[in-house]
């Protein structure tokens, strides 16, 4: 069965050689994220390229995105490397310290402007939330803390700060930077960490645009003052043409009891809004260190498949995992799993609401001839800019949708849309009465169809139109297709 929900696995040391990142793309990748917090520049571009050869030499079509570092906070580090924290003791964060010079008693920032953010009382978690610090005190540069939760703490492990409210910009010079690179590598996506309003996403459009790329916009969803705000999450998403349910730093503002909440609330909302949206962290993070996921990381993933989440996201179990071939295999298999669930196949989606563009009222009644009309076995979408089979996979529905498009650049956004999947094809090339045939036997030779199924088919007057469409046909295999 063809799989609907998309796969997004984060490369890093264990998908470094062609063969591991040939395995996963062969396991069923559809989108490759490049995590600027990590690497040189010269390193992406290198991993981006070796990507599109390897899923071109396998006939498929992987996205590439690139994931900013955003105002992630940082320890620096230590003389040895790490310590271990005992709970009770004190712990200084000190920003005059020298960088390298961290011990048992205290150890550098990079962000000076924290000491104006914390206040005695407030609760630091490090390390993904894995140790707890409680501040006693700042004085000048030093954040004086005593150790609630202790454990092992290395080298710039992260830092946040419980509820949020940490005051940095989203788009470091450093996130500017790296926007050259991504643009230079030619990323379909580019993900916007710790977004805190439009105008972050609207500078990171900018800056992008400037640099000559045309890469769909991600924003991360993982403030606490963010998801607490419903008005301006809906500005953010509105901002962006994806978002990204960042669930590990989201969680440690938040707390993890509100997280499932947020988490379904942040899928509706971009769905709705016609956004595409992602499931991100920790979602099989047993098979970092085993071949098998546990019972909860399956119901994790099924979940979010029947909240209709566009795609899942490996991290670290891709990154630096022992298994990344497959933890894809596993997430594959769930996805397909979950997708028999008839909740997933039928669609509420705007029943009541009336509609602005011609366009979409296309490509909504589309699909809700293919979801009634028995016999309807795929949808055809002639697109240009790919906004067409955006607006048909905001709708529920069981039926492959296939996005023929002339557009290197369309063939690549796509991929990330639930269930809709990619067939370059270039109208151009061949006379207009003769389109829909071929197109149809397109599907034949892919055996997605056959003789007496029906077919959905919509486009423009104009072919090759930008917004242009307008038409919606429903043609029978076998016969002649005007
Ligand atoms: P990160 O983002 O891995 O870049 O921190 C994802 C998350 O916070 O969940
Ligand atoms: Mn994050």
């Amino acid at each position: 069965m063809l799989r609907r929900t998309k796969i997004i696995a984060t490369l890093g040391p264990a998908t470094s050689s062609p063969e591991a990142l040939e395995s996963i793309i062969k396991a069923g990748v559809d989108v490759v994220r490049l995590n600027f917090s990590h690497g040189e520049a010269a390193e992406h571009i290198a991993r981006a390229e070796l990507v599109r050869e390897l899923a071109r030499k396998q006939n498929r079509f992987v996205a590439i995105l690139a994931d900013l570092q955003g105002p992630k906070l940082r320890i620096a580090r230590f003389v040895d490397g790490k310590v271990t924290l005992t709970p009770g003791q004190r712990f200084v964060l000190d920003a005059r310290l020298d960088k390298e010079a961290g011990d048992i008693d205290r150890v550098g920032i990079d962000y000076e402007q924290l000491v104006n953010d914390v206040a005695a009382g407030d609760t630091l978690l490090l390390d993904d939330g894995r140790l707890e610090l409680e501040v006693e005190q700042v004085v000048g540069l030093e954040i004086i803390c005593r150790v609630i939760i202790g454990g092992k703490l290395s080298n710039n492990k992260g830092l946040n700060k419980k509820g949020g409210g940490l005051s940095a910009n989203a788009l470091t010079d450093k996130d500017k930077a790296d926007i050259k690179t991504a643009a230079k590598l030619g990323a379909d996506y580019v993900a916007v960490s710790f977004a805190r309003t439009p105008e972050d996403m609207h500078e990171a459009r900018a800056l992008l645009k400037a640099e000559g790329s045309n890469a769909s916009l991600m924003a991360k969803i993982e403030r606490a003052d963010l998801v607490h705000n419903p008005e301006q999450l809906d500005a953010v998403i509105l901002a962006s043409d994806a978002v990204m349910v960042a669930r590990g730093d989201l969680a440690v503002e938040i707390g993890d009891a509100e997280l499932v909440g947020v988490q379904k609330h942040i899928i509706a909302r971009a769905r709705t809004l016609n956004r595409v949206v992602i499931t991100a962290t920790q979602m099989m993070e047993s098979m970092i260190s085993s071949p098998m996921p546990t019972r909860a990381e399956v119901s994790d993933i099924a979940n979010a498949v029947l909240d209709y989440t566009d795609a899942v996201m490996l991290s670290a179990e891709s990154a630096v995992g022992q298994y990344p071939a497959q933890a894809v295999e596993a997430m594959a298999r769930i996805c397909v799993g979950a997708e028999k669930h008839p909740s997933t196949h039928q669609s509420k989606h705007r029943i009541h609401e009336g509609m602005a563009r011609i366009d979409e009222s296309i490509a909504l009644s589309a699909m809700y001839a293919a979801n009634h009309l028995k016999g309807v076995k795929a949808i055809i979408c002639m697109t240009e800019t790919g906004a067409t089979p955006l607006l048909m996979s905001r709708i529920k529905s069981p039926l492959p949708i296939y996005a023929f498009s002339r557009h290197h650049e369309t063939q690549h956004k796509v991929v990330l849309y639930r269930g809709v999947q990619t067939i370059p094809f270039d109208s151009d090339q061949h006379p207009n009465e003769e389109i829909n045939q071929l197109v149809v036997n397109e599907l034949v030779k892919r055996n997605v169809v056959t003789d007496g199924d029906l077919v959905i088919l919509t486009k423009g007057d104009y072919v090759n139109a930008q917004g242009g469409t307008n038409t919606m046909k429903i043609v029978r295999v076998g016969g002649s297709i005007q």
